[in-house]
């Protein structure tokens, strides 16, 4: 059996508790262990994001990479929750913001950068003090970046977390809704905070097919009904949506038809390593397919 932790991870619940607490622990003394070592086996992918309307590659998310000494690669979706509970997610994600600037400052300057923030680092230290040293160290354009929150962010501590992302946008940069449609109260928190950019979750672009037998999300709904909805109210609100998780050209052409400004997956490209300063050529020609 597997279960969704609400960002989109599943996780198998096979393991015993015991043996799971003691993964946890191990992975704890070992992410420490890492971020002690210069981020050893520690590293950054980018996955770009395609602009429906231009026709090409318009930015790259950062996703973080973990390679255990023993245990090979971990999946985000399990260190992440491990170093929001040992109160390393800030130490991580400065790094990750740093790395991530300092890459994208080499790109062509049309690009932009996605970064996430979890919703713990968001309240932990001065994150908007470290996000704006790291501009000016790097000389990045604030406009050219953008954060992911999850709605998450603004279920407890609503205040507070709004007074951040406040201050967060003053610096110029965008902040982008993440995940959107997995959480409790999507829709008030559009009213809440001034999203820059919201981000369908890929359970719902899953659903989409022009095929007969379309499947229905879990909600009962079809998936297509809902990603027009969403697109819909959002385009009220004139902002942009941009679709995650798109795989097949079937559920590209759908997102055209249904007016989605972006889009992101496996089918326009996979989170990867590469040094983009040298591989954008090809990367960009890539995007005129
Ligand atoms: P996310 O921010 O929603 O990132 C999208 C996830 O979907 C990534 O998984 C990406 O590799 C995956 N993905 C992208 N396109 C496709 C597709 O077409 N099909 C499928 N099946 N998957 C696709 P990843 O890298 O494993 O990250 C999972 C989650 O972990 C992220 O969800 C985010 O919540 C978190 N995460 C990843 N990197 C970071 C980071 O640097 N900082 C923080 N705070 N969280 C991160
Ligand atoms: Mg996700
Ligand atoms: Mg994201
Ligand atoms: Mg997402």
């Amino acid at each position: 059996r597997a279960k969704t932790d609400g960002r989109g991870c599943w996780r198998a619940f096979d393991a015993t508790m015991a043996e799971a607490l003691r993964r946890r622990r191990r992975l704890e003394a070992d992410l420490r262990d890492a971020l002690a070592h210069g981020q050893r086996g520690l590293s950054l992918v980018y996955q770009p994001q395609f602009c429906l309307n231009l026709n090409r590659i318009i930015g790259y998310e950062a996703l973080v990479r973990w390679t255990h000494p023993e245990l090979g690669p971990i999946s985000p979706c399990d260190f992440i929750p491990v170093a929001e509970e040992a109160g390393l997610i800030t130490a991580l994600g400065q790094w990750i913001l740093s790395r991530a600037l300092e890459t994208a400052a080499t790109w062509p300057t049309h690009l932009t950068l996605a970064v996430n923030l979890s919703p713990v680092q968001i309240f932990e230290g001065d994150l908007t003090r470290h996000v704006q040293q790291e501009l000016i160290r790097t000389g990045f354009r604030p406009q050219r970046l953008e954060l992911e929150v999850t709605e998450g962010v603004l279920i407890e501590n609503t205040d507070r977390a709004l007074h951040i992302l406040r201050q967060l946008k003053g610096l110029g940069v965008r902040i982008a809704m993440d995940d959107f449609g997995t959480g409790f109260s999507s829709l008030s928190y559009l009213q809440t905070f001034p999203f820059d950019v919201i981000k369908i979750d890929r359970s719902f672009v899953e659903g989409l097919t022009s095929s007969p037998d379309r499947k229905m999300h879990k909600h009962g709904i079809p998936a297509e009904a809902i990603v027009r909805a969403v697109i819909g109210m959002a385009h009220a609100i004139h902002v942009p949506v941009i679709a995650e998780g798109v795989e097949t050209q079937d559920q590209l052409d759908l997102l055209r038809d249904m007016g989605a400004d972006a889009v992101q997956g496996y089918l326009i490209g996979r989170p990867q390593a590469y040094c983009l300063s040298e591989a954008s050529p090809v990367l960009l020609a890539a995007g005129q397919r």
